[in-house]
Formats: C-alpha cells, sequence, structure tokens
C-alpha cells in the first residue's frame, strides 16, 4: 500500500496516487543510476573561504569553462567533451552549458566587475547528461550539474540560460553572504539566484525591466506541459497549472508563506516573495533591470552587513538602505521601499502596523534523530515508513508511505539494517547543497532529513525503490 505523488509540496496531504505511472517511473529509475556525485563532492572547507572582494583582483579577463560528460551516470565530472575556446561539439546540452556559463561570466564581470563566482577567477566546470532522465540541475558546492529531463515534463536544464546563471548564481551567494540554505535565508538564497538568472538572460537580450518576461526555466517545459515556465518572479503562483505538476505554489506576498518542513522549509517556494518585490522595483523603475535595482541586490549580497541566517525583513531594509546610498539615482530607494510594503514584508510608510507575518515561525530542525527504535538485537518494532523527496530545482515533492511487509524480503531487511545503524544520522550532517533533491525518512519515532548527492549507492536505490513501490 502506498501513495506516489509529484506534486507542489502544498497540496501534497491532499493529492492521491500519481495520475502518470510511467512518468512517474522514468523520473525516479533517473535516480538509480549506480555511482553517486564522489569526484565532485564539495570539500567541507568551501564553506569556510574568507569573502572575497567584490571585484577580482587577481582574477581572469575570461572566463575556463570546461564542460564534462556523464554520460547518463550519476557522477562528476565526467568526461571532458569541451573546453575553453574549443569549437562546438555539436550536443545541445553541452554547447548550451558552455555558452550559459560565457554569458552569465560576461555578465558578472561587465555589470559588477567580478571575476567568476568567487571574484577570483574560479574555472567554471559544468557536468551534462548526468543522470538517466534526470529531473534536476543543481550547485553541489564546486560545479553546476545538469540533467537532461524526462522528456514528457521537463527538457534538458541547460536549455534556459536563465538556469544556468542560477546555479551559478549559488556559487556567488555561497563565497559572498553564504545565506544558509534553510527557512527564510534559504528562500532569499534562492531568490537571488532566480534574480540574477533573469538579470542574465535580460543582459544576454539586451531587454528592459518592461520588455523581461521574468520567467525562471521558460524552456525547461516540454509543449505538453500547462505552464509558461517553472516561476513567474512578476505574478508568483501562476507560472503553472497541470495535471502532473500541479499548480505553481508560489506566494505573492507574506499573507500566503508557507510553513513547511519540505524542500528545506520551502525555499523554492517563498522565493516568490522576494522574486516578485524585484520585479516590482525593476518595473517601476523601468529601464534595464541590471542598471537599477541589480546593483542594489548585488551590493547587499557581497556586502559586509549581511549574515546567513539574514531573514526577509532585513534583507528588505539592507536594500533600501543599499539603494539610498550616495551615487544611486534617487528614484530607486523609494521604489525597493514600496516594492517590499507591496508584497507584505515592511510595513507601509507612516504606518505602525506591521506588516503581516514578518517572522513566521520557523519550521523545525531538518532533522531530529530518532531515539530508542532498536532493540538490543538490532531489531526494530517499525512497520510504516515514509519517504518524501523534495527540493529540487523545480521544487516539487514526491512521497510514498509504505509498509516495510509489503517490500521485498531484501529491502525490508535493508531498511530494518538502516534504521537500527547510526547511518543516516551520520548523512543528515552533511550540508544542504542549493537545488539538491533532499529525502525525508519518517518512522515511528524516525525523522530524519539527508541531501541526495551524500547519499551512498544502496541506501539511494533503497529511498528511490520505497517511493516507487506501490
Ligand atoms: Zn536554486
Amino acid at each position: 500500500m502506498s501513495i506516489c505523488q509529484i506534486v507542489p509540496p502544498y497540496i501534497l496531504q491532499a493529492m492521491a496516487r500519481c495520475e502518470d505511472p510511467v512518468l512517474v517511473a522514468h523520473a525516479q529509475r533517473s535516480l538509480l543510476h549506480g555511482d553517486q556525485v564522489r569526484a565532485g563532492r564539495p570539500a567541507s572547507t568551501v564553506a569556510s573561504h574568507p569573502r572575497p572582494a567584490h571585484a577580482a583582483p587577481g582574477g581572469t579577463a575570461a572566463p575556463d569553462r570546461t564542460i564534462g560528460d556523464a554520460q547518463g551516470k550519476q557522477t562528476t565530472p565526467g568526461t571532458t567533451v569541451r573546453t575553453e575556446g574549443a569549437q562546438p561539439t555539436g550536443d545541445a546540452a553541452v554547447d548550451e552549458a558552455y555558452d550559459g556559463l560565457g554569458d552569465t561570466w560576461t555578465f558578472y564581470s561587465s555589470v559588477f566587475q567580478r571575476s567568476s563566482v568567487d571574484g577570483q577567477g574560479l574555472p567554471l566546470l559544468a557536468t551534462v547528461h548526468y543522470g538517466a532522465n534526470y529531473d534536476n540541475a543543481f550547485w553541489n558546492g564546486e560545479q553546476m550539474v545538469f540533467g537532461d529531463g524526462d522528456g514528457v515534463v521537463f527538457g534538458r536544464f541547460t536549455h534556459s540560460v536563465d538556469v544556468i546563471g542560477h546555479e551559478l548564481t549559488h556559487g556567488v551567494t555561497q563565497y559572498t553572504a553564504g545565506l544558509s540554505y534553510q527557512d527564510q535565508s534559504g528562500a532569499l538564497n534562492e531568490s537571488v539566484s532566480d534574480v540574477f538568472g533573469s538579470l542574465v538572460k535580460q543582459f544576454r537580450l539586451g531587454q528592459s525591466a518592461a520588455d523581461a518576461d521574468w520567467l525562471i526555466g521558460a524552456d525547461l517545459l516540454e509543449p505538453s506541459v500547462k505552464g509558461r515556465a517553472l516561476r513567474d518572479m512578476l505574478h508568483p503562483g501562476t507560472a503553472y497549472d497541470d495535471p502532473r505538476l500541479g499548480k505553481d505554489p508560489q506566494p505573492a506576498d507574506m499573507a500566503g508563506y508557507v510553513t513547511t518542513t519540505d524542500d528545506n522549509g520551502g525555499v523554492h517556494i517563498n522565493s516568490g516573495i522576494p522574486n516578485r518585490a524585484f520585479a516590482l522595483a525593476a518595473t517601476t523603475l523601468g529601464g534595464n533591470a541590471w542598471q537599477t535595482c541589480g546593483p542594489v541586490w548585488y551590493a547587499v549580497l557581497t556586502g559586509d552587513q549581511i549574515r546567513a541566517d539574514c531573514d526577509f525583513a532585513t534583507f528588505a531594509r539592507l536594500t533600501v538602505t543599499a539603494a539610498g546610498a550616495s551615487g544611486v539615482d534617487p528614484a530607486v530607494a523609494p521604489a525597493v521601499q514600496q516594492a517590499w510594503e507591496t508584497v507584505g514584508v515592511l510595513a507601509a510608510t507612516g504606518t505602525t502596523k506591521p506588516p503581516a507575518d514578518v517572522h513566521p515561525k520557523r519550521s523545525r530542525r531538518r532533522h531530529r534523530r530518532r531515539s530508542g527504535a532498536s532493540t538490543p538485537t538490532g531489531a526494530t518494532t517499525t512497520s510504516t515508513i515514509t519517504v518524501t523527496r523534495s527540493g529540487g530545482f523545480a521544487g516539487l515533492t514526491t512521497q510514498a508511505t509504505v509498509r516495510l511487509a509489503d517490500l521485498s524480503d531484501d529491502d525490508t531487511n535493508a531498511w530494518q539494517a538502516l534504521l537500527a545503524s547510526p547511518r543516516l544520522e551520520q548523512l543528515a550532517d552533511e550540508r544542504n547543497l542549493p537545488d539538491a533533491y533532499i529525502y525525508t525518512v519518517r518512522a515511528d519515532d524516525v525523522d530524519v532529513t539527508v541531501s541526495e548527492p551524500h547519499l551512498p549507492p544502496d541506501i539511494h536505490g533503497l529511498f528511490e525503490r520505497t517511493l516507487r513501490s506501490d
């Protein structure tokens, strides 16, 4: 007995069985491929890199790109297929990744005089053809990783340049503000990636704020999907409404703020609120967004005032302050202030009424360890287990609740052994990776969340088989 779903988290409990088991099997089979991220596993020292200067002392004047091909395995960096200066390969994913890295590098260099993601000319590495029918792209702390999509709902994740800009900006955030990938600071981390991902696209196309579509991932969705993109920054919550994806769950203001334990606290959902603030301010001001609000957001992200646990209200105030700095067009600060008021993060000017729910209750810790689940012999009393996969670039959730007795004997035994061991607890201590899938395992007094790239193949396979068991 199981419940199997691919739906937005906010209607997770309301949905019944998935409509298209073939599609689900496709998407989940993609996660079964053997090798886990090992070569690309982020070094524990990455997060503690000193904050670099804004500009690029010692940086390079051109990008240094390498594209690897995982050839359908879940491994990084894969076989090198294109390096800096080499001719196009004819493989669309390879060449889109190469071009998108170049566009993003050029954007940061031209607009902010920033040399690569670390400000010091860091070589850019991307792996494409990751996994089979893999519906995701993520930043693993050191490089970008792109799947080809399932070909039914999602196409290849290199197709939208804003997605490439989004992933690289996770690198910029890692080396600057270091926003914690959880709850409001995590939603800000996501929003900043959407903001600069969209600006990369606008800069490449020479689009004004009025001409921009403000969509994220418009080219990822296959034609049969009822939707324009994965996210709409100007109109959060309206990007798609499809039987397989559900309805875009992003709120447009704080009244719709979603408190959830999925997706690292709904980081891909609540990012709609700061996304809209940026898009509103930029479209109010007109002109090129990378010359109006873009520099304000960049100054905050790379400045010394922001902390890793920054919440929406603090970020908003920092942007208003940065917009009021000397040398900034005096029209910018009022537009930024007004935008944050419209989305309910800042109180309306001249009132004392606090904005709605600026400090929502933080969701609980991302993992809580069991106690006393096992007997002295190592056997457990667990009979039913719920596995949830959430997060990912699209912020979609899949869940299965199964009786262990309904699984194969091998998997039943594997679960019993896993729940009686400290392995899940150890894996839960690994840090979150932007846009990586996360798995939550709940059973009796077990409630553990782990990140996909950290999982050994045996555990990953067990999770995926359980998710698609019927
Ligand atoms: Zn992201």
